[in-house]
């Protein structure tokens, strides 16, 4: 492609994406179509002969689009949502075009130096200790699956492991029957074992229990194990609950254990200083990561990473070949060695992007209407007799069911609550996801969307109970 080609044709793309934006909720939030019909659509082998734009855009037009699920649509409350704004799109289109890869300082130098300035902003703008230093992964899970290797590497005095782990089998990892499945899946890949990653019971607000934490520790002690991590959530996937991190924090201190903090969603709430009762003890602890790009306006992906102990983090994870060593190398943060890929892109320029044109204060805005608004539907539920909230609210993620009057027998409302679900979604006019609690099938409502309003959850609130009051018994 040419110059002349690329500028005529990205004009023409950044005209369709404006009025994407402006028109997305004129799509079916989730396509009507079954698995394979959108492949089937495509060719069986790559093209020979190179194709003009056009022909590839109305492919993208025709056979594309009709197959995207919405996420940007303002009636799109499922899962958690994957943020964006305008300003990070630029700097995405940016970092496409300059096309430079960011593994160590001297690769790129701004990207190394932006990310390190920008991660030091995320730190103060969510009250995070000083002391902790931050780089950005691609997810929350990577960051999860480096807290539980620098955890390891760090109780065993850093890279003198160089046969392997003695005695692997004994460690033990620490989280709540309601952390996500990430943690399961760290546990498995650094081969520690599924049977010792401990689910800890939680209580009536789905909230990690800490005397049931420190009564499976002093067990473990007991048969010979060795704790090594306790994984904590701010904000679980299914309902947003908050572990109790001080008190987590201090029995890892008493234990010696990691204390690694999951905040990937509820953590860009910390932006509200009045919302830091959920991070209350959080400089106790060893790492903890957020997501910019579930909750503050940032394109996937950009998960943010802070770690206490620079230098475990940066045993765990350095390599020196002679081809990758500078002159700077003492002197910079070469990211190669903070995370698992060697490659990394730009991240950093999307953050400086967002921050910078919304101001701290403008992303606080933001997110406190989305909680406002989170708080508006549950009393909107809460002043319904026929529906029920079922988890606290402690941010804007409402978890709640339809409960017709009179009707007690759970499997009966299990059923109603999968009907309602499914026919909603079926609409294409508003999509929403599931959990279970307490064996309950409960619907999950998020007003954290980038184009979400009170209208639009006003819209949302009155297509549910329509919808459910029809429902035949
Ligand atoms: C979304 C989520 C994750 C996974 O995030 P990825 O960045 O997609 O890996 C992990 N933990 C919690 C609590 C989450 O909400």
């Amino acid at each position: 492609m040419t110059s002349t080609e690329f500028r005529k044709a990205a004009h023409e793309l950044v005209d369709w994406m404006a009025d994407y934006m402006d028109n997305v909720g004129d799509y079916p939030v989730k396509p009507n179509i079954k698995p394979g019909d959108i492949k089937i659509q495509l060719p069986t082998s790559a093209p020979e002969q190179g194709e003009g734009f056009q022909s590839i855009f109305s492919d993208f037009n025709n056979i594309i689009l009709p197959g995207i699920t919405h996420w940007q649509h303002p009636q799109f409350a499922a899962y958690f949502p994957s943020g964006t704004s305008g300003s990070s799109v630029l700097a995405e289109m940016l970092s496409s075009a300059i096309g430079a890869q960011c593994m160590i300082w001297l690769t790129s130098p701004s990207a190394e130096e932006l990310e390190e300035r920008m991660m030091e902003w995320l730190r103060d703008m969510l009250g995070l200790p000083k002391e902790f230093t931050g780089v950005i992964q691609d997810s929350s899970s990577s960051s999860t699956l480096v807290a539980l290797l620098t955890a390891r590497e760090a109780l065993n005095n850093y890279s003198i492991n160089k046969n392997g782990f003695e005695g692997r089998g004994k460690f033990r990892i620490y989280t709540s029957e309601q952390a996500h499945s990430s943690v399961d899946k760290g546990v498995k890949i650094a081969g520690f074992g599924i049977e010792n990653l401990v689910k800890i019971a939680v209580d009536e607000n789905f909230a990690l229990k800490a005397e049931a934490l420190e009564a499976a520790i002093k067990k473990d002690l007991e048969a010979g194990y060795i704790p090594l991590c306790v994984v904590s959530t701010i904000g679980t996937t299914s309902s947003t609950a908050v572990d109790p991190i001080r008190s987590i924090g201090k029995i890892c201190k008493k234990y010696k254990c990691w204390h690694h903090i999951d905040a990937s969603y509820s953590g860009a709430a910390l932006l509200i200083p009045s919302m830091r009762w959920m991070s209350d003890g959080v400089e106790l602890a060893d790492s903890f990561v957020f997501n910019p790009h579930k909750w503050m306006l940032t394109n996937f992906d950009c998960s943010a990473y802070f770690v206490r102990d620079k230098k475990a983090l940066t045993d765990t994870f350095s390599i020196l070949p002679e081809y990758l060593k500078t002159p700077h190398d003492h002197l910079v943060n070469n990211y190669r060695d903070w995370s698992i890929p060697l490659g990394r892109r730009f991240r950093a320029l999307k953050l400086w992007f967002v921050i910078r044109s919304y101001g701290v204060a403008g992303l606080r805005k933001i997110i406190e209407e989305h909680i406002g608004i989170g708080q508006w539907l549950k009393k909107e539920i809460e002043g319904e007799e026929d529906f029920e909230i079922l988890a606290p609210v402690p941010v804007n993620l409402i978890c709640f069911r339809y409960r017709p009057i009179g009707i007690t027998d759970e499997d009966v409302l299990n059923n109603l609550n999968t009907t309602l679900l499914e026919g909603l979604n079926q609409t294409g006019k508003i999509l929403l996801t599931q959990t279970k609690l307490d064996n309950k099938y409960t619907l999950r409502y998020v007003s954290g969307n980038s184009n979400t309003s009170l209208e639009e959850v006003k819209r949302s609130w009155d297509m549910i109970t329509d919808f459910a009051r029809k429902i035949k018994i």
